[in-house]
């Protein structure tokens, strides 16, 4: 293993109460672009450390939730200043472990922040008790905090899917065990560690593995809320590990987003040609909410494809994270290059054809990193697992349909339903989005170029369980609580 000249190797430790805890064994996190250089090290923490992380949380929740709302968005904002300082630093981290392009992993920081932002300027209103004076008296409706919560992200997005549950979560007064996934360790525990600095021990803890902490996390009786993003397979464990102690849970799942255009879509519309590639290859393909599936009225299928073809062989340029030119990376790791690799041959087995998109920009780089070439398939049938599974890579199938009833239904029987997209005529594309069960469904637009912070973001069926993101996304780390005064207190039908 070599470390590459002139690039620090990071290490990064489980934060405990405050402390940098050690750890027995470290594993390595490589680069993707090049699986010999070691990026840094990070440690896998035991059953026993994870428990003591949560203990501290529970401590550390007893004063925390006495702070006021104000205090904690003092904190937050120096936190925010705090990334802001660092951003290049943590955006060249970002892009060195996870394999994204440099604007890319800006990207991330920049929808991260503009969360904690948003967080910040509506912790207040979103979590104001509402008094209500009514004909049968008073009631009163407080946001209270819920306790520790157990903060489990993925490897896709790691920073800005640890700051979506850290903010609203410390901001409505409760504690939390951050465990990044350890495909993107580093650059999530560093940004978690900033934040740290500015809020008293134990109030965020960070804890790292795999399964094996996780499956503490989300069982020990001290987490009172679990908020997930990763697969909705991991989900299922999930929640039965934490049905002993029944947790409120936020699950943020896969998808297999479709993206329909509709007749009345202009193949000719180069920006929005150029749009749906890049919703469909950014990061490589690997978002949960980057379309999956495209489905293309048979009037247009033709056409389309061909324009397609050109506004993706345009937009993708496979190469070097850290080169200006680079709009696609490496795929993450090499179990999820190797997943799709295989989705791709079945497909081809099964007798569709496979067209390669892009340009590679350094052969070199390309043959000793988990790079993939991104591909069109065509002519697969409506059930083939390329276009019935998450294929969370640089791939993607186009199928025609024939009816707008066809193609919401094909939607539809979908198990998830993250998001979607609807391209044509505004009336024509909001009439269909209606009918579709996702979460989101986008007009004209998909992923994350159509991504709001201020609106609720989940999914339908087993895309998740509740939202992040919106007002929604911070009273959800709050139990409501009633407290009623009622002006009659005797109940005319108990007999005296
Ligand atoms: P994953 O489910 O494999 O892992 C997610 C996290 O769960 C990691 O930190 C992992 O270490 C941890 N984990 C694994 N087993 C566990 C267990 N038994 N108990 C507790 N924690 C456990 O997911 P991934 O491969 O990291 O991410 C890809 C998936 O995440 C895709 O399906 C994608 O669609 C989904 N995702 C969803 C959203 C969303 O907002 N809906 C966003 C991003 C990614």
């Amino acid at each position: 293993m070599t470390i590459q000249a002139g690039q620090e190797t990071i290490i990064v430790e489980a934060l405990i109460n405050g402390q940098n805890v050690k750890s027995l064994s470290q594993l390595a996190k490589e680069n993707p672009t090049n699986p010999t250089e070691i990026v840094g090290y990070f440690p896998v923490t035991t059953k026993e450390q994870a428990v003591e992380a949560i203990e501290a949380a529970a401590g550390a929740f007893k004063t925390w939730k006495q702070t006021s709302i104000d205090e904690r968005i003092i904190m937050m904002r120096k936190a925010i200043e705090k990334i802001r300082a660092a951003e290049n630093e943590i955006v060249h981290l970002l892009s060195r472990e996870h394999g994204k392009p440099l604007y890319d992993a800006h990207g991330e920081v920049y929808v991260s922040l503009m969360w904690m932002e948003f967080a910040c300027n509506e912790a207040k209103p979103a979590l104001q008790e509402e008094i209500k004076e009514h004909e049968n008296g008073k009631t009163i409706l407080s946001y209270d905090s819920i306790g520790v919560v157990a903060a489990i992200s993925p490897w896709n997005y790691p920073i800005a899917l640890s700051t979506i549950k850290i903010a609203p979560a410390l901001l409505a007064g409760n504690t939390i065990v951050l465990k990044p996934s350890p495909f993107a360790p580093l650059a999530a525990a560093k940004v978690a560690e900033i934040i740290a600095s500015e809020f008293p021990a134990g109030v965020i803890n960070v804890v790292h593995g795999d399964a094996d902490v996780g499956v503490e996390l989300t069982s020990n009786p001290y987490v009172t809320k679990i908020a997930f993003t990763g697969g909705t397979a991991t989900a299922k464990h999930i929640i039965k590990a934490a049905s002993e102690t029944i947790k409120d849970m936020t699950l943020e799942l896969g998808g297999n987003d479709a993206a329909i255009f509709l007749e009345s879509f202009d193949v000719h519309d180069e920006r929005a040609m150029r749009r749906i590639v890049i919703s469909n290859f950014l990061t490589a393909g690997q978002i949960c909410m980057i379309a999956k599936r495209v489905y293309v009225h048979r009037s247009i299928y033709d056409e389309f494809v061909g324009k397609y073809i050109e506004a993706a062989n345009r937009w993708i340029r496979i190469g070097d994270p850290f080169d200006s030119n680079t709009t696609v990376g490496p795929v993450n790791n090499l179990k999820q290059k190797n997943y799709v690799l295989g989705l791709v041959e079945d497909a081809q087995k099964r007798g569709a054809k496979v067209i390669l998109l892009g340009q590679i920009l350094d052969q070199k780089l390309f043959d000793q990193g988990y790079y993939l070439q991104p591909t069109l398939v065509l002519g697969c049938n409506v059930h083939d697992p390329i276009v019935v599974e998450e294929q969370f890579g640089p791939t993607v199938p186009i199928l025609p349909f024939d009816d707008e009833e066809q193609v919401i239904h094909l939607h539809n029987e979908s198990i998830y339903g993250l998001t979607s997209s609807v391209w044509g005529k505004e009336k024509d594309a909001i009439s269909v989005a209606r009918k579709l069960e996702a979460g989101t469904t986008m007009i004209n637009t998909a992923a994350v170029q159509g991504l709001d912070v201020r609106f609720p973001f989940g999914g339908f069926k087993q895309s998740g369980i509740g939202r992040e993101y919106g007002v929604e996304g911070i009273r959800t780390y709050t139990e409501k609580h009633v407290i009623n005064v009622p002006k009659t207190l005797d109940l005319p039908y108990i007999p005296e």
